[in-house]
C-alpha cells in the first residue's frame, strides 16, 4: 500500500492500492514501447523537454514542496530548495548531453579510425527513497531521459503524491508519451521487472538492504545497475583553528533535513587538542535546534519521517546508552503526537554498539576523540560504509594526506561539499556502486558502442 501519513500529526490522508501484477506489466510495456520514438527524438528535442520539465518545477515550486513536508515533514523551506536544486540538475543535464552524446574520437588506434558513440539501452528501472522525493528522482531521471532511455519509476510507498506529480509533469512536457512511467510496484513485482528484457538497468537509492536484495536480482538477471546507499559519513577535525566555526558547521550539516540525509556527517572525530571545544560548542549547537512544525516558515529541522524511522533511531542510542555510551543531549522523543526527536549527540561509543557500525537516520551524531591523524583514518574507515566525508585542517597538504587514505567516494575539506549537479555523487564499500550527477552520471545507462573504421 502508498500512503500518505503525515509525520506531524501522524493523520493518513491518503492511500493507494500497490499495482496488480497486470498493471505492472503494462507499466512497462508502455515504457518499452515509448523506448524506440524516444531513442529515435532528436537529442535537442529531448534536452528541451527536460528543460520544459525544470521549468514546470519551479513553476509549481510551492504546491510541490506542500506535498512533500505532509508526506515526510521536511520543513517547507527546504521542501521548496529541494525543487529547485532539482530543478537545476534537469536542466544541467539537459545543457550537457548535446556535446556528451557527440561521438568520440579515439587516439592512438593505428590503421583505423576509432569512435565511441552513446547510445541508450532501453527501460531504465528506477526505485527511489522518501528523504528527497524530487531530488533523487532528478538525479536519476535527468540523464536516463536525455541519453534517450525511457523510465519506469518505482517511488517509495511513503510518498505517492510526489511520484505522482513526477508522473503529471513529465506526461504534460515530454513528447513522446509513457517516456516515463510511474509504477506503485511491490518489491516482488520489482524483481520480476527487473528480470524482463525491456528493462535494461536499474538504479536504487535507498538502505543497504534495499540495494542488496536488488543487486542480488539485477545481478542473477545480467542487468547493469547503480547503487546509491546509506552512509556513516565521518568529519574529521585535525587541529584547533577556529573551532567554533568549524562546529557550527558541522551542527549544520547533521541537522540537514531532519538528519535524514545519506551523505550528512554521522560520526564526528576529533583530535585531542581540539577536542573539548568541539564538544561543547557542537552539543551546544546541537540542543538549541528543537524540531517544530514542518509547515512553520522558520523551522529548521521537522520530525523523522515516520513513526518506524523515530523507532529505528531511538532503538539505536538506546543500545549504546545502555552498553555504557555517554548521552550529552537528547536521547528521547518530543511530544505525544508526531515523530519528533530530540537532537542528540553521543560519545563513548565503542564496537559492539550498533551505533558504532549502523547509520542513524536522524539528528543523532557520535563523538569520537583521536590522538593523531593515523587513528582518525583509521576509526573513519572502520565502518562498513564509504559514503563522504568532511576533513578539517589549517594545513591544507595535511588535509590531503588525509582525505587520500579515506575509503569514500567524496571527501569535502575545510567547508561544505558544494550541491551542484556537475559534482558526481557515490560511494565505495557498503555504500553502493555507480556514480550520479556530473558527467558520470551521464554515462551511467549509456552502451559505449566502439565503431572502429578500418
Ligand atoms: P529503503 O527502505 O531502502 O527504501 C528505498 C526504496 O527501495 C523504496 O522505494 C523501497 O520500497 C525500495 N525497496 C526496499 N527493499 C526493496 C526490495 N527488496 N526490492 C525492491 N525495492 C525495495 O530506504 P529509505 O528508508 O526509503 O531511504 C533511506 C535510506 O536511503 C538511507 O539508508 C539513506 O542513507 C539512503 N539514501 C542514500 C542516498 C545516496 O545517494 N547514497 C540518497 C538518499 C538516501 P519499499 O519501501 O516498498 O520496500
Amino acid at each position: 500500500m502508498y500512503r500518505v501519513t503525515n509525520p506531524t500529526t501522524g493523520i493518513t490522508s491518503q492511500e493507494f492500492n500497490a499495482t496488480t501484477d497486470t498493471e505492472a506489466d503494462a507499466a512497462l510495456r508502455r515504457a518499452a514501447g515509448a523506448f524506440p520514438h524516444w531513442r529515435d527524438t532528436p537529442v535537442a528535442s529531448r534536452c528541451a523537454a527536460v528543460i520544459a520539465v525544470a521549468d514546470s518545477l519551479l513553476a509549481r515550486r510551492d504546491e510541490l514542496a506542500e506535498l512533500t513536508t505532509t508526506e515526510m515533514g521536511k520543513p517547507i523551506t527546504a521542501a521548496r530548495a529541494e525543487i529547485e536544486t532539482s530543478a537545476a540538475i534537469l536542466r544541467w543535464n539537459a545543457e550537457q548531453a548535446p556535446a556528451r552524446l557527440r561521438p568520440e574520437p579515439v587516439d592512438g588506434v593505428t590503421g583505423a579510425c576509432a569512435r565511441v558513440q552513446r547510445h541508450p539501452l532501453g527501460v531504465v528501472l528506477g526505485v527511489m527513497p522518501w528523504n528527497f522525493p524530487f531530488y533523487q528522482v532528478a538525479r536519476f531521471a535527468g540523464p536516463v531521459l536525455v541519453t534517450g532511455n525511457t523510465v519506469l519509476l518505482k517511488h517509495a510507498p511513503q510518498c505517492p503524491t510526489s511520484a505522482l506529480a513526477w508522473q503529471e509533469l513529465m506526461a504534460e512536457q515530454l513528447p513522446v508519451p509513457d517516456s516515463y512511467v510511474n509504477v506503485f510496484a511491490t518489491n516482488e513485482q520489482v524483481a520480476d521487472l527487473i528480470g524482463r528484457p525491456e528493462v535494461q538497468g536499474v538504479s536504487l537509492t535507498g538502505s543497504e538492504r534495499a540495494g542488496s536484495a536488488v543487486g542480488a536480482v539485477a545481478g542473477a538477471a545480467l542487468k547493469k545497475v547503480v547503487l546509491e546507499l546509506g552512509g556513516s559519513d565521518p568529519f574529521i577535525v585535525l587541529d584547533d583553528h577556529d573551532i567554533d566555526s568549524v562546529a557550527d558547521s558541522a551542527v549544520a550539516a547533521r541537522l540537514n533535513n531532519s538528519g535524514q540525509a545519506c551523505a550528512a556527517p554521522k560520526r564526528f572525530i576529533v583530535a585531542e587538542s581540539a577536542f573539548e571545544r568541539f564538544a561543547e560548542r557542537f552539543v551546544a549547537g546541537m540542543s538549541r535546534h528543537q524540531p517544530a512544525d514542518p509547515r512553520e516558515e522558520t523551522t529548521i529541522i521537522g520530525p523523522l519521517a515516520s513513526e518506524q524511522a523515530l523507532r529505528l533511531l531511538h532503538g539505536q542510542v538506546t543500545d549504546a546508552v545502555d552498553r555504557g555510551a555517554r548521552l550529552h543531549t537528547g536521547g528521547h522523543r518530543i511530544g505525544d503526537t508526531g515523530a519528533f526527536y530530540a537532537p542528540t549527540v553521543l560519545s563513548n561509543v565503542t564496537p559492539g554498539m550498533r551505533a558504532y557500525t549502523e547509520e542513524l537516520f536522524g539528528p543523532a551524531s557520535v563523538l569520537y576523540r583521536v590522538a593523531d591523524d593515523a587513528a582518525a583514518v583509521e576509526l573513519a574507515n572502520d565502518s562498513p560504509y564509504g559514503l563522504g566525508s568532511t576533513v578539517y585542517a589549517a594545513d591544507e597538504q595535511r588535509a590531503l594526506d588525509v582525505a587520500r587514505q579515506l575509503e569514500v567516494g567524496m571527501v569535502a575539506i575545510n567547508g561544505r561539499r558544494p550541491n551542484v549537479p556537475a559534482l558526481p555523487f557515490g560511494g565505495v564499500k557498503r555504500s553502493g556502486f555507480g556514480r550520479e550527477l556530473g558527467c558520470y552520471g551521464l554515462d551511467e545507462f549509456v552502451n559505449h558502442k566502439v565503431v572502429a573504421m578500418v
